[in-house]
């Protein structure tokens, strides 16, 4: 049977789901298909666990987060191993996702108790100065964290540290995919002895729906489709959801860039994870004058591309696999559909010769916004090229789009960028570079228009996302009764609401009232 058939295949029955490799078809590992039920019992579990962790504070928190990133890296090759097992992506592509997991644990520990700090706040007005202000940071008990097939590393760890790391328990739902990384992982904070505060449920998107009723926050990443649905539950059970979807990226090429170095960003920006990223570039536009040195460049770097699946820790191709049959039918459909309304394939364009479950790197030119390739999200490796007259063009074209979760601009003219930059609709603008801007930690990711809700990381944010904020309000003198307790009286009424306006007026005619 072919790994296509495999894949697309529901799980054998209801109780396991069996994991195959994409690239070549082999069965890598099986987990229970969970549900409601589980969901539940799971949840009560982990809030019972919660106040517990939510008391040791932010330093002790961080240890324990320390010491699953020990974990992680002594088990590295067996886990980069799972990553790309269950994706049959490149060795490099799946080790970067241990790069992320080492970033993100360090940053939000090395600052959690500066991030969970209580805020001292000045008062506001005379008569306020008898009081006190702080502002405390307190977990949500139990934040779901629902996350897609693409990275089965990285996308939960990104979400769940900060999480973690504020106080709260987390239910975790990975796709059911490529269940088979998470489940080892959270096994790992089990096996370092942590508080179980971490579970991990292994079944499909109705098991998502579950998480998303029992949990008090909701951390989402993957469709629009599924963000939309778990937007308006959340809306319903009236608690917040953080939605990290979809992406069209726009990259606008300037013609005094660097046109050597445009063209390789292009390339990786495109191809990276095999163009299965939400950040990776999906479009490309490029001023008239250097377009066809750009093309002839970006060509060229396409064309040395190594695909396949190669050995663990041999880094010996570029790009692997595409995850899932269905997304590879969107590419096949959006490079179909280019061609027919005239775009030309300059390299690629087909299923590659390392099997049924690889799409060849593909540039496509003379494209248009009436090409799904320029409008709908590929997810995979395609970087179609468009032509344009000027920045304007450039801009206007990449603004008409349902998305803008980031986006790259070229050039050497730092005000221009600086100006340009501003008026482009996405929630990022790498300078210079691509996909760069979503691994800075201390600024938010997140995606404006259908690319999602709210953002992850941007410093304390990332922490904070996942607190209410409590206001404790104290009285510095507390005398036996305020002015204005009952019972009401005329002439202190009166006296006290001309203090306010003559502390509140900007002129003396008011001031006076007269
Ligand atoms: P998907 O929406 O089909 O599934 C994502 C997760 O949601 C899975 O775990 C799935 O089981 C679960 N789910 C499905 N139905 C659900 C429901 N009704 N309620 C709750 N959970 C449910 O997405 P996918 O196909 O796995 O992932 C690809 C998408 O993810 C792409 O659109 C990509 O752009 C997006 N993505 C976004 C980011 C980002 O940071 N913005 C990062 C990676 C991927």
């Amino acid at each position: 049977m072919s790994a296509t058939t495999e894949q697309s295949r529901p799980a054998d029955d209801r109780t396991e789901r069996r994991v195959h490799c994409p690239a070549d078809g082999r069965h890598v590992g099986s987990v229970p298909v969970q549900g409601p039920a589980d969901v539940t019992t799971a949840a009560r579990t982990l809030r019972a666990a919660q106040p517990a962790w939510e008391a040791l504070g932010p330093r002790e928190r961080s240890r324990h987060l320390r010491r699953w990133l020990d974990w992680l890296l002594d088990n590295e090759a067996r886990i980069v191993g799972l990553v790309q097992a269950e994706t049959g992506k490149s060795w490099s592509d799946s080790a970067v996702e241990m790069q992320v997991a080492i970033d993100v644990i360090n940053y939000f520990t090395g600052n959690a108790e500066r991030f969970l700090a209580d805020r001292k706040v000045a008062s506001a007005g005379l008569p306020n100065k008898v009081r006190k202000l702080t502002v405390v940071a307190r977990p949500y008990q139990l934040v779901g964290l629902i996350t897609p097939w693409n990275g089965p590393l990285g996308g939960p760890i990104m979400d769940v540290v900060g999480a973690l790391v504020a106080g709260a328990a987390v239910l975790s739902k990975p796709s059911e995919v490529t269940p088979l990384t998470w489940s080892a992982v959270v096994d790992g904070w089990n096996e370092i002895g942590a508080p179980p505060v971490l579970a991990c449920l292994t079944g499909d998107g109705e098991a998502g729906a579950a998480v998303v009723e029992e949990v008090d926050m909701v951390m989402f990443t993957g469709s629009v489709r599924t963000g939309r649905k778990i937007a308006a539950r959340a809306g319903e059970r009236l608690i917040p959801c953080s939605l990290e979807l979809g992406g069209k990226d726009a990259m606008i090429v300037l013609a005094d860039a660097d046109i050597e170095r445009a063209a390789g960003g292009a390339v990786w920006g495109g191809m990276m994870n095999g163009g299965q990223a939400c950040i990776s570039v999906e479009r490309v536009y490029v001023e008239a004058p250097v377009h066809d040195e750009f093309v002839a460049k970006v060509v060229e770097k396409v064309r040395a591309i190594r695909q396949g699946m190669d050995e663990p820790g041999t880094y010996a191709t570029e790009i692997g696999a595409m995850v899932t049959p269905a997304q590879l039918e969107i590419v096949e459909r959006h490079v179909a559909d280019a061609e027919a309304k005239g775009a030309r394939v300059l390299v690629g364009g087909k299923r590659g010769a390392q099997g049924d479950a690889f799409f060849e790197p593909t540039v496509l030119v003379d494209v248009d916004h009436s090409m799904a390739c320029m409008r709908e999200e590929t997810f995979g490796p395609t970087l179609p090229i468009m032509k344009v007259g000027d920045e304007y063009e450039a801009l206007r074209l990449a603004n008409d789009s349902d998305f803008g979760l980031s986006s790259s601009l070229w050039t050497r003219d730092r005000r221009k960028a600086d100006r340009l930059s501003r008026l482009i609709e996405a929630g990022s603008v790498s300078i210079n570079n691509a996909i760069i801007a979503v691994f800075q930690l201390p600024v938010p990711m997140g995606g404006w228009k259908q690319s999602g809700l709210g953002a992850r990381f941007g410093g304390a944010n990332g922490v904070l996302k996942y607190c209410r904020q409590q206001s404790i309000v104290s009285e510095r003198i507390a005398l036996k009764a305020e002015p204005n307790w009952y019972p009401v009286v005329r002439s202190r009424s009166e006296f006290m609401a001309k203090v306010v306006r003559f502390l509140g007026a900007h002129d003396w005619k008011r001031r006076l009232g007269r």
